[in-house]
C-alpha cells in the first residue's frame, strides 16, 4: 500500500499580489479536493480529475472560468488527463463555451480510440456525450478583460513584446497524484496565453511538453511559456532524467535551466516520483503550489516559501 499524494499548482508567472489570497486559496482547495478522493481510497485519475475541476470554477485561475482572452475577446480552452498505468490518455484543444475542459479530455480518453480532439470537432464530441455548452460570457473574468485592453493599449510596443513573451499574471491550472494503488496519473487546464491568435494550442494538452505520467517513473505538470516548453519537451525531459537516476529536484531544476538557457522560456513545474517524493521548481516571479502528503499540506508562492498546515480532518469521508 502506498502513502497517496496530491499536488497541484495554479500557475506560474507574476501573479499581482491582489490575486496572491486567491491563488493560495484556491490552490488548497484543489488539494484538499483531490486528496479526499485519495483518501476514499479512489484512483489517481478522479484525484487529479476532481482537484482541476474545483480550479476550473476559480476564477483566479486561467482555466475554465477566468481563461484568458484572445485577441478576438474569445475563451479557447486547451485541457488533458493522462494515467499513468496505462499511459492512457485524452485531451482538447481550443474548445469553446465549456466550463470544464477537463470532462471533455477525459472523455476522449475513455470513450475514443484517440488522444487529442481540437476546436470544432471536440464541440461536437462534446455535443454527443452530453456536456453542455454555456455563454462565453459566463468563462469571463475582469481579470481576464483587463489584460486584454493592455494588451490592445500596447499593440505593437515593447510592453507588448514583453507581455506576450512573459504571460499573463494569472494562470494555468494542473495537478499530479499518486494513489494508494502506486499509480500515477496528471492533468492539466488552461486558456493558454492572453491575447493568443485565435486557433493558437500551446504545451498544455500535448503529453511530454506540458505533461507526463508514467508509473514507472513519475508525474508532471507545467506551466510557462507554451511554445519554450514545448520546444525543449519540458515533461518528458524530467521524466526522461528522473529514468536515469536523477533526482526529481535536480531533474526539475536542470530542465527549467535548460529551457531559460536555450530558449530563453520560463515556467515552472510539479514533479511527483512513484515513490511519494514531491517537488516544485519554476524560473518565473512566482508560481502558486500546494501539495498533501501524510495529513500535510505544503503550500507555497513566493520563491523558497513553503508553509505547512495540518489536515487531518482529512479522512475516508473527505476533507473537511
Ligand atoms: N503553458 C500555458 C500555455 O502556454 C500557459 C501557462 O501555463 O501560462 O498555453
Amino acid at each position: 500500500m502506498t502513502m497517496p499524494v496530491i499536488m497541484v499548482h495554479g500557475g506560474a508567472w507574476t501573479i499581482p499580489e491582489k490575486l496572491v489570497e486567491a491563488s493560495r486559496a484556491g490552490t488548497h482547495a484543489a488539494a484538499r479536493a483531490g486528496y479526499a478522493v485519495l483518501m476514499r481510497g479512489g484512483s489517481a485519475i478522479d484525484s487529479v480529475h476532481a482537484a482541476i475541476l474545483v480550479l476550473e470554477d476559480d476564477p483566479s485561475f486561467d482555466a475554465g472560468t477566468g481563461s484568458v482572452l484572445t485577441r478576438n475577446g474569445e475563451v479557447e480552452m486547451d485541457s488533458v488527463i493522462m494515467d499513468g498505468k496505462t499511459l492512457a490518455s485524452g485531451a482538447v484543444a481550443c474548445v469553446q463555451n465549456m466550463k470544464n475542459p477537463i470532462e471533455l479530455a477525459r472523455a476522449v480518453m475513455e470513450k475514443t480510440p484517440h488522444i487529442l480532439l481540437v476546436g470544432k470537432g471536440a464541440n461536437q464530441f462534446a455535443d454527443e456525450v452530453g456536456i453542455k455548452r454555456v455563454a462565453t460570457e459566463s468563462l469571463v473574468s475582469e481579470e481576464a478583460r483587463r489584460e486584454l485592453e493592455c494588451y490592445q493599449a500596447n499593440y505593437g510596443s515593447a510592453v507588448q513584446e514583453l507581455f506576450c513573451q512573459r504571460g499573463s499574471h494569472h494562470d494555468t491550472v494542473g495537478a499530479v497524484a499518486l494513489d494508494a494503488d502506486g499509480n500515477l496519473a496528471y492533468a492539466t487546464s488552461t486558456g493558454g496565453i492572453s491575447c493568443k491568435r485565435p486557433g493558437r494550442v500551446g504545451d498544455s494538452p500535448i503529453i511530454g511538453a506540458g505533461g507526463y505520467a508514467d508509473n514507472e517513473v513519475g508525474a508532471v505538470s507545467c506551466t510557462g511559456h507554451g511554445e519554450s516548453i514545448s520546444k525543449v519537451v519540458l515533461a518528458h525531459q524530467i521524466v526522461s532524467d528522473m529514468r536515469n537516476g536523477k533526482a526529481p529536484q535536480e531533474a526539475a531544476d536542470k530542465a527549467l535551466a535548460k529551457m531559460a538557457a536555450r530558449v530563453n522560456g520560463y515556467g515552472g513545474v510539479i514533479v511527483l516520483s512513484n515513490s511519494g517524493e514531491p517537488v516544485t521548481s519554476f524560473t518565473t516571479e512566482r508560481m502558486s503550489w500546494a501539495w498533501i502528503k501524510d495529513g500535510v499540506l505544503h503550500s507555497g508562492i513566493n520563491p523558497d516559501e513553503e508553509i505547512t498546515e495540518d489536515v487531518k480532518s482529512c479522512n475516508l469521508n473527505g476533507c473537511n
